[in-house]
């Protein structure tokens, strides 16, 4: 497999908009786009530090994955995704080399990229992510 750079690191809140508020008026840093994802139940919210984003994710449902994880573990680090090419024929090569993987198959992410997750057991407690930019149509 070939990992491009960090795509994101994906951070569970309880309060989206407080949060945003706290990242633009302390951290300085600018949302540029917030997006439901409907399929994993979040609303998201992204920024840009250099090549590299933050994710902040709320859930929408109180039995969501991300209410679950705060319930659980508190607010916090969610899960680190990477940036790479070829993301079906990395799964395959994942499945191969003995990975659990969450997701067998790539599937829709914000920012219309193709995502899969990782199965945190098979990478030392750390859920991964792993997404492909899909083309832009010009
Ligand atoms: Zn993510």
């Amino acid at each position: 497999m070939k990992i491009n750079n960090i795509e994101h690191i994906g951070i569970a809140v309880k309060n989206l908009t407080e949060t945003i508020k706290f990242y633009e008026d302390v951290f300085g840093l600018k949302c540029y786009a917030v997006e439901e994802v409907q399929d994993q139940k979040v609303r998201t919210a992204f920024f840009m530090v250099g090549q590299t984003k933050v994710e902040l994710l709320e859930s929408t449902e109180p039995y969501g994955p991300i209410s679950k994880f705060i319930d659980k573990r508190g607010e916090g680090i969610h899960h680190i995704a990477y940036a790479v090419e070829d993301l079906k024929s990395t799964l395959d090569e994942l499945v191969k080399k003995g990975v659990q993987l969450i997701d067998k198959a790539p599937r829709k992410g914000a920012e219309e990229m193709s995502i899969a997750f990782l199965h945190p057991k098979s990478t030392n407690g750390v859920l991964t992510e792993l997404c492909e930019q899909n083309k832009k149509k010009i």
